[in-house]
């Protein structure tokens, strides 16, 4: 039986492992489909501290796998198919076939952005589609974007957008938007955003160098067009990877996890949750390693008897 398990190798999860590590309690961690989590998708990171001159995102998530590893976090590849969190040991269920059973678990499983799922998206990824302006905004200084999306997220990142000098164009499926009013007051009054609204994105065109446009779909008429850009930006929500827990930690009405304000504790004691999964408000790389490094430290006291509402904070 393992002490303590984490579950996902992103920021968050290899946060805790070199933390548990560092403490002696042998951590397990179990790395899905996607190692390295969101970061492996981006290419620099120039705002994660301790870095003047940026890293590469995989380059980032290997470092600190191997600072884990140095101090004894071991790793297996799978796939967490089933979890039982009401019996103590809890078990997990790996690739459908293999039980194992924790005293302590660590959910750090992250969130997906969700795509558009239309031809020639996914394979340019990382050469003009982009799923992070505040990782990737930068890198389109002077250019022009679309971004793709009515809701805060896409109103957030439309403005932020451009104050790169860039030429930010708004598409969304509708006439009406979804993102609040202060929102969307904030993106109408920008100049320098202008708007394809009634827009179904259908194809991004791209050449060998990268993306040039996105082609949309006239709603009413049916007419295709094709916006000439350099960059398309997806902000259509992201989606938190709970669903192997089968609705045993409690969520909040859009699926992130919920914990104790100020802790990573879930409503199950012994099971901690940091990262992307627990958080849809900041989603940075930055925040996402503090809260593993809380998690961590909260199980650390947990197993020692001690539960962080006892810490007298
Ligand atoms: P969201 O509110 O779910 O909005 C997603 C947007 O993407 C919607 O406009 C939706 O269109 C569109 N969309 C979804 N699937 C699509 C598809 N397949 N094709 C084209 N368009 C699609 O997601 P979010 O903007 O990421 O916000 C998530 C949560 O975080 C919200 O509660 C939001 O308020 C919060 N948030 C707050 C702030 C802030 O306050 N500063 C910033 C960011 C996010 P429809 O409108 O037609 O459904």
């Amino acid at each position: 039986m393992h002490k303590v398990v984490v579950l996902g190798t992103g920021p968050a999860g290899l946060t805790a492992a070199i933390y548990l590590a560092r403490a002696n309690m042998n951590p397990l961690v179990i790395e899905g489909n996607e190692p390295g989590g969101q970061l492996t998708l981006t290419t620099e990171v120039e705002n994660f501290p301790g870095f003047p001159d940026g890293i590469m995102g995989p380059e980032l998530m290997q470092n600190m796998r191997k600072q884990a590893e140095r101090f004894g976090a071991t790793f297996r590849t799978g796939w967490v198919t089933n979890a039982d969190l009401v019996r103590r040991p809890f078990s997990l269920t790996i690739d459908g076939t293999e039980e194992i059973q924790t005293e302590t678990l660590v959910v750090s499983t992250g969130a997906s952005a969700k795509l558009l799922g239309i031809p020639g998206e996914k394979e340019n990824i990382g050469r003009g589609v982009s799923t992070c302006a505040t990782c990737d905004g930068f890198f389109f200084r002077g250019k022009r974007v679309v971004i793709v999306g009515g809701g805060d997220s896409a109103m957030e990142e439309a403005n932020f957008l451009t104050k790169f000098d860039t030429e930010v164009k708004v598409v969304h499926r509708r006439n009406e938007l979804r993102a609040s009013k202060i929102m969307q007051d904030r993106a109408h009054n920008n100049q320098k955003i202008t708007w394809s609204l009634n827009s179904t994105p259908t194809e991004v065109i791209a050449n060998e160098k990268g993306v040039t446009g996105l082609k949309v779909k006239d709603n009413d008429t049916g007419i295709e067009e094709i916006i000439e850009t350099d960059g398309v930006f997806i902000a259509i929500g992201h989606r938190p990877n709970t669903a192997f827990l089968q609705g045993q930690l409690k969520t909040d009405e859009t699926g992130y996890i919920m914990v104790t304000p100020g802790t990573t504790e879930t409503n199950i004691p012994g099971v901690f949750a940091c990262g992307d999964v627990q958080d849809h408000r900041y989603r940075q790389a930055i925040t996402a390693a503090g809260t593993g490094c809380m998690a961590a430290l909260d199980c650390e006291k947990y197993l020692e008897g001690n539960a962080v509402h006892n810490w007298g904070m």
